[in-house]
């Protein structure tokens, strides 16, 4: 998972709970991977929730306790409207011209159901920060699609029978 990350993940001190999702946040665990090259995608529902701090960096909510990790950065009584703007989800993706693997925050084409807690747009320009090509892909939308580092393969997606 780290290699996908922009910003390294905190460590959570703070006590407070923050019920960001409104209680609906239980993803399946699933595999998405490659079914002949054995490339693959972090194991998990195709990407992870973060919060921003002071400096922008993205630091990673870490599930099932996004809620505390949004306190320990936002503060205990952050406002909502701040929340709203500071959280966001990062999909994992991929460039298909130079096979970067990043994490960005993208409305998916075929939408990650999982992260419908947030307002359905690009966040972050669809641009590959290794070599600026937009020719970038998440998780969701390769599933069924031919790999992209091996090109014969199809990327598939296993789910491993575990709740989060
Ligand atoms: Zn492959
Ligand atoms: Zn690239």
């Amino acid at each position: 998972m780290l290699n996908y990350s922009r910003t390294p993940s905190s460590q959570v001190t703070s006590q407070k709970p923050y019920d960001i999702q409104g209680g609906k946040n239980t993803p399946p665990i699933n595999r998405y991977e490659c079914d002949k090259s054995g490339f693959a995608f972090p194991t998990g529902w195709g990407g992870y929730m973060y919060v921003e701090n002071d400096k922008g960096e993205r630091i990673l909510c870490t599930h099932p306790i996004e809620g505390y990790t949004v306190t320990h950065v936002l503060g205990q009584d952050a406002p909502p409207e701040l929340i709203r703007k500071r959280t966001g989800y990062n999909s994992f993706c991929i460039c298909l011209d130079c096979r970067y693997k990043f994490a960005a925050d993208l409305k998916d084409d075929k939408a990650n159901p999982w992260r419908s807690g947030w307002p359905v747009k690009d966040k972050d320009e669809r641009e590959c920060p290794q070599c600026k090509s937009k020719n970038v892909r998440s998780v969701y939308e390769l599933i069924g699609k031919t790999c992209p580092v091996c090109g014969k393969g199809k990327i598939v997606e296993i789910p491993t029978g575990l709740i989060s």
